[in-house]
């Protein structure tokens, strides 16, 4: 279900949730980073996009056209932690006067912490492990190419709050509840609005 469309055209299930769509260039086949808008303020954040020049603007724009600022965001809530999915959190934060929670399963926490970051997020382990699995040599040296970029998309971010299956969140006219589903990534958590019956 497209919930902006649906949300515009009245419909009670989906008022107070919103879709904001940011392009992803270079990306064509993966279409766009979706980030949504919930409550009536202040409004929570599920999911950011990656930090590509312009990234900020086009999501502050969609925001602009709900009524809202970065300012009315209070918290961010990240269903797992790839940098298409945190990678503006920190240039949102900058660019709020609100102090603005962020939360990621407990499993996922390391992975937008300033020492994995720094690391170039790859990391001797995972490269044993990559040799081990027969990866040769300069396939890891793209992958390790690749992950240099992916840096350059984010921002560390060192005051994550850890959220667990079964937590819930609310707001002006939402409820949700964390459920844990592990496979993606170890945290990777889907969000529940029992009383539309959504599921992020
Ligand atoms: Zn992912």
């Amino acid at each position: 279900m497209d919930l902006m469309a649906a949300s515009e055209a009245g419909n009670p299930d989906t008022l107070g949730v919103h879709t904001l769509a940011v392009p992803l260039p270079g990306f064509e086949d993966l279409g766009c980073s979706n980030a949504y808008v919930l409550g009536t303020g202040p409004v929570t954040l599920i999911d950011t996009a990656p930090k590509f020049p312009g990234s900020l603007f086009t999501l502050e724009r969609q925001l602009a056209s709900l009524g809202y600022s970065w300012s009315d965001v209070e918290r961010i809530i990240l269903t797992h932690g790839h940098i298409d999915h945190f990678g503006l959190v920190g240039s949102i934060r900058e660019a709020s006067s609100r102090r603005i929670s962020c939360h990621i399963h407990g499993e996922d926490a390391w992975r937008l912490s300033p020492g994995h970051l720094s690391s170039g997020m790859f990391t001797e382990e995972a490269v044993r492990f990559y040799e081990q699995a027969g990866i040769p040599a300069h396939v890891l040296d793209r992958m390790r190419r690749r992950f240099v970029f992916f840096r350059a998309l984010c921002d560390p971010i060192e005051d994550i709050l850890p959220m667990s299956d079964g937590d819930t969140f609310s707001g002006l006219g939402f409820e949700l509840r964390v459920i844990h589903t592990p496979g993606h990534s170890p945290g990777c958590c889907c969000l529940y609005e029992p009383h539309r019956k959504i599921l992020f």
